[in-house]
């Protein structure tokens, strides 16, 4: 099988906790799968760049923001492949544009038109497991683009419809999606599995577990998601529609 699995910042925020998501990878690799791990910057990093951004410069200069932002899921790829390395299992780490991730050149809400996956096909067919900076690719001008608050989903997604991954698995903090924000409802029910639209409702109504063009890329290509706890590793829950559960 060939999986992408995504990690949060929050699931990637100690040496601990990479290590913990590196040795998951690295399990399935040794099982014979394929593996892409797509990683988005550690713990708070992004908003301390924004914050940090802003003492430099009040005005909106989005061009460079991109390019400073994208580098907070570039250290996040280097550290998760140095980490999986460390186990003795072979890893590369691709930026967006490495990875081949092609965007339109809206600078800070980007959308991806193509994949092209030469490149991690090449690095799979090699044994390798491919790390991939989330939240980043590249415009027609060649520039760096990052898809939004959040967008790291949606280049796990991305990344699952254009190499025909059997599953993408994102790992974050809680344990599934929720009815409620559970860290407000102590009431609130998971989820086994979720339609594509009802996922999407939530989303629209707030619901921080997914990107929203996350949810609308796996409904177009049909893309099985599964949300689940990075440190528990239990089965969460299932996005798709009824018949593929
Ligand atoms: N690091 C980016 C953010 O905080 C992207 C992501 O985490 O998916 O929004
Ligand atoms: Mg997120």
């Amino acid at each position: 099988m060939l999986y992408v699995q995504k990690y949060g910042g929050t699931s990637l925020a100690d040496a601990d906790r990479i290590r913990i998501a590196a040795r998951r990878s690295a399990e399935l690799a040794r099982q014979g799968h394929g593996v892409v791990v797509v990683v988005s910057a550690q713990g708070d990093a992004t908003d301390e760049m924004i914050e940090k951004a802003a003492q430099i410069n009040k005005r909106r200069a989005i061009r460079e923001m991109d390019a400073y932002l994208a580098a907070g899921e570039q250290m996040s790829a280097g550290l998760m492949a140095m980490a999986i390395g460390a186990l003795g299992c072979p890893a590369v780490s691709l930026t967006g544009w490495q990875a081949g991730i092609h965007t339109d050149g809206n600078h800070g809400s980007a959308r991806i038109l193509q994949v092209d996956t030469t490149r991690i096909r090449r690095e799979l067919g090699l044994g390798k497991i491919v790390v991939v900076a989330g939240f980043q690719g590249v415009d027609p001008e060649g520039d760096i683009t990052t898809l939004g608050r959040g967008g790291s989903d949606t280049t796990a997604v991305a990344l699952a419809a254009w190499l025909k991954a059997d599953i993408c698995q994102i790992f974050t903090d809680v344990d599934g999606v929720y009815d409620r924000d559970p860290r407000l409802f102590p009431d609130a029910r998971r989820f086994r599995q979720i339609r594509y639209g009802t996922m999407m409702a939530l989303v629209e109504n707030g619901a921080q577990v997914l990107h929203d063009r996350s949810v609308e890329l796996a409904r177009e290509h049909g893309i099985r998601l599964e949300v689940l706890s990075a440190f528990t590793g239990e089965p969460g829950t299932i996005v798709g529609e009824l018949e593929s559960f």
